[in-house]
């Protein structure tokens, strides 16, 4: 047990959205869980083949900012849930998504942190939808700075980053925490 989670447990659950107290529910408060709503992006930063096929939960301030950061930095699986069952609540059906992953995390802060934030998303996006969690994806390598870097070549670095399984079904959602603009991930 970490020093963060002996913390967590001794101390009064509070929400991270609004900091109020949480009494016995955990997670994240019912005022501040009515006000994340899974939506379908148009455009998307990713790639245009990506476009239409993209759900957000909002952008990252407020109270699903500080949700995820709290996600982030606590692990906290009922936070985890319910972030994961509204974002899985906006899948849309017709997109005939067979399986979920997560875009892996760095093994080194995986050591460090010993969680993957957007695996624990992930994985609650798949029980919403009734669907199998897949380790679908590894990092090859480290993306290096990726700062020093122009545009394409960025492209490229990242394009190489990931490995995915053999295998895997033709149709997967990949779940993360929160998206940069113009940092494609894949
Ligand atoms: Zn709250």
């Amino acid at each position: 047990m970490t020093l963060q989670a002996v913390l967590n447990a001794l101390l009064p659950r509070r929400c991270p959205g609004c900091s109020g107290q949480l009494g016995h529910s955990a997670g994240l408060c019912v005022a501040c869980q009515s006000a994340l709503h899974p939506q379908l992006q148009s455009r998307s930063p990713l790639s245009e083949a990506a476009a239409p096929h993209l759900v957000v939960l909002g952008p990252y301030r407020g109270v699903l900012g500080r949700s995820v950061k709290a996600l982030k930095y606590g692990g906290s699986r009922e936070l985890a849930a319910i972030l994961g069952t509204q974002l899985g609540s906006g899948i849309p059906a017709s997109w005939g998504v067979q399986a979920v992953t997560a875009v892996p995390l760095h093994p080194a802060r995986m050591n460090e942190r010993g969680f993957n934030q957007a695996e624990l998303l992930g994985r609650q996006v798949a029980t919403r939808l009734k669907l199998p969690y897949l380790n679908a994806l590894s990092r090859q390598r480290a993306t290096g700075n990726q700062a020093k870097r122009h545009a394409s070549e960025r492209r490229n670095a990242l394009d190489d980053a990931f490995l995915a399984t053999a295998g895997l079904p033709e149709t997967i959602l990949l779940v993360d925490d929160v998206m940069t603009k113009g940092g494609a991930h894949m």
